[in-house]
């Protein structure tokens, strides 16, 4: 699945005419390593203990690039913060994000999707891609 993220990365490099660094790399390997939802600051803290050359905003580009590419997904938590995940086409989950503790909680829905399908298809609209955030209180936080 790693190889197959960074292929994906590497032709849309290519598609871009951008060369490849070998901090971008580094960048890349860290991200896909990590199983998380991460902000630009984890991330780099993560890099930093063995990379110090590499700067947070570094980081910061590099993960906007992966956006970009359709590697990476942003999440937004309801203090502005943004956290990072990487996926792949065909991969989907939404989110459950807690307000309280900024908890993010995966999960898919076969109804919800169909639903979605449902009323773009009504509104003779094509979907590309949707993101799901529901905002509240998680089990811990509503004690
Ligand atoms: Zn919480
Ligand atoms: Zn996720």
């Amino acid at each position: 699945m790693i190889l197959e993220k960074k292929k994906a990365f590497s032709t849309f490099a290519v598609s871009k005419g951008l060369r490849s660094t070998r901090q971008r790399d580094i960048i890349l390997d860290f991200f896909l390593s990590t199983h998380q939802h991460v902000s630009v600051e984890e991330l780099y803290l993560k890099i930093k203990a063995t990379h110090p050359g590499i700067g947070n905003a570094t980081v910061y580009r590099t993960l906007k690039l992966f956006v970009e590419a359709g590697l990476a997904r942003e999440i937004l938590l309801h203090d502005g913060q943004t956290r990072y995940e990487h996926i792949m086409a065909g991969e989907h989950h939404d989110h459950l994000v807690c307000t309280g503790c900024n908890a993010i909680i995966e999960f898919e829905d076969e109804t919800i999707e169909k639903l979605q399908n449902e009323i773009a298809t009504r509104h003779g609209f094509m979907i590309r891609s949707h993101k799901l955030e529901i905002y509240g209180l998680c089990v811990n936080c509503r004690k």
